[in-house]
């Protein structure tokens, strides 16, 4: 190789190394010496002397303040202008902040009817997480199933299908929440979960009602067309019955279910974005909302009385009157709900027509609540279980200790809400004491250890491994 060659090699080197350096580089931003925001946020920074950068904004500010001042400085007992070249020491050794990696968008899918799951397939995937509620999940899987074909096909001729918004009416804790969400992962849609007692109409203390729709925008990222396609669930939606016998101006009540009639129906909405409601400072943009489906949700407590009223008054003439109290045992009341019924309780008719499917759960039952211990996909004892399988530790319930468990959540009338607190709170100890010791094999929770009575039964590990050898 001659020297020509040589010297060509290390200059291509070193242009390499070169470029490198500067690809580095392009990760890592400026930041104004002054409000130490990076160049991103405060546009184009000026670049002074030794790598200082100062923002337009802290430029202004300072300019303003001198020539706000008629002062001359330079009398000022010990006031000086900065040296520039002072600041070479405070200067940090790299004036930059890495970038945040921009996201990647992901294109949005074109919906096909044939990919709309069938009716039968939405509910054997719902299957897989909640427990019971068949009606429930019969009606939604159909609803839905129906949604989306009316969204897909996007006819609007003579026959236009109605949209499938729902009313659910169930006690708390008995998984409300937990279909929408359900039903919104598998459709692979964004969700916005809202709660109608933080509504109010415009211009009062509250959240607008367009709100629902800006968390509707976020779930979707800012994607209007994704949004557009969504679910919005809103819960206890019962709180904004219109308020009985009352002088003032209803703002959260009546007012709120009036705000939201446009909503349900379809209409192009100005949304905040980012935001809970409209102001000069926010950027808006526009929502239409005829695709979106919507599903109100509430325990309605005092319904049930309106429905017994209505069923003693009916069977409480001629001959065969029953006696007052015949329904006051009666366990699932909601079911026998009629549209009726929700305008006693103060939902106003405009309302309830935009809500054509309305259901009721069915409250949980001590067996229901073992089986959602157990059997959902990602039921809690599975959770615990993995997490203890990780240490190698079996862990394991008996019969009587889920049916204790159920037995105190009953007791708390919270439904299927109250079970994680109970297993958290005597899980506690478990997770603490068995990683400390490394022959313990198995943990076998029991009836007692559950009702303080007796401790959970330990197998070590010695043991275990007897006990497979027997079986083999
Ligand atoms: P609500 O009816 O008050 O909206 P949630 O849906 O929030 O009640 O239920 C609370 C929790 O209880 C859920 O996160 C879920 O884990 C569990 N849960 C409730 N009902 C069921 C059910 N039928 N099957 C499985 N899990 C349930």
């Amino acid at each position: 190789m001659d020297e020509k060659d040589y010297l060509e090699e290390v200059e291509v080197e070193e242009t390499k190394e070169q470029e490198q350096r500067e690809d580095k580089d392009n990760d890592y931003e400026d930041v104004c010496f002054l409000c130490h925001r990076p160049e991103s946020k405060t546009g184009k920074l000026i670049t002074l002397a030794k790598g200082i950068c100062i923002c337009s904004e802290c430029m202004q500010k300072t300019m303003d303040t001198f020539q706000n001042s008629n002062q001359d400085f330079s009398k000022i007992p010990g006031f000086s202008f900065i040296n520039l070249a002072d600041l070479q020491n405070m200067i940090p050794q790299r004036q930059k902040v890495k970038k945040k990696k921009p996201k990647e968008k992901e294109p949005v899918k074109e919906l096909d009817i044939r990919s709309i799951p069938a009716p039968h397939k939405i509910k054997a995937s719902l299957d897989e997480y909640v427990i019971g509620q068949e009606y429930a999940k019969k009606v939604m899987s159909v609803a839905v199933y129906n949604h989306y074909k009316r969204v897909a096909t996007g006819t609007q001729d003579e026959i236009e299908i109605e949209k499938s918004n729902m009313l659910m009416i169930g006690p708390t804790g008995s998984g409300k929440t937990y279909l929408v969400k359900t039903l919104a992962r598998l459709l692979d849609v964004p969700l916005a979960i809202a709660d109608a007692t933080s509504l109010t109409e415009a211009g009062y203390i509250g959240d607008d009602i367009e709100s629902v729709l800006s968390k509707l925008l976020a779930a979707a990222d800012n994607d209007v067309e994704k949004a557009e396609r969504g679910i919005v669930f809103i819960d206890e939606i019962d709180k904004i019955a219109k308020k009985k016998d009352t002088h003032h101006r209803d703002v959260s009540g009546e007012s709120v279910q009036q705000g939201m009639l446009k909503l349900l129906e379809g209409a192009e909405v100005e949304v905040p974005v980012g935001a809970n409601s409209k102001n000069a400072m926010v950027p808006l943009t526009t929502v239409n909302t005829r695709n979106i489906l919507f599903i109100c949700g509430g325990a309605f407590p005092e319904l049930e009385d309106v429905i017994k009223e209505r069923l003693n008054k009916k069977s409480s003439m001629g001959f065969q009157a029953d006696l007052k109290d015949k329904y006051d045992k009666e366990k699932n009341l909601l079911q026998k709900v009629t549209v009726e019924d929700l305008r006693n309780f103060g939902m106003i008719p405009e309302f309830l027509g935009r809500l054509p499917i309305i259901f009721s759960l069915e409250s949980l039952t001590k067996e229901m609540l073992v089986r959602i211990l157990k059997e959902p996909k990602n039921a809690i004892l599975k959770q615990y279980q993995k997490l203890l399988a990780l240490d190698e530790v079996q862990l394991q319930f008996n019969e009587g200790a889920l049916e204790a468990i159920a037995e105190k959540a009953m007791e708390k009338d919270t439904g299927a809400r109250a079970l994680r607190a109970i297993i958290e709170e005597f899980m506690l100890d478990i997770m603490y004491e068995i990683p400390k010791d490394d022959n313990i094999g198995r943990v076998t929770i029991t009836r007692e250890y559950i009702e303080h009575t007796g401790g959970p039964v330990i197998t070590m590990r010695g043991v275990l491994e007897l006990e497979e050898r027997d079986e083999k």
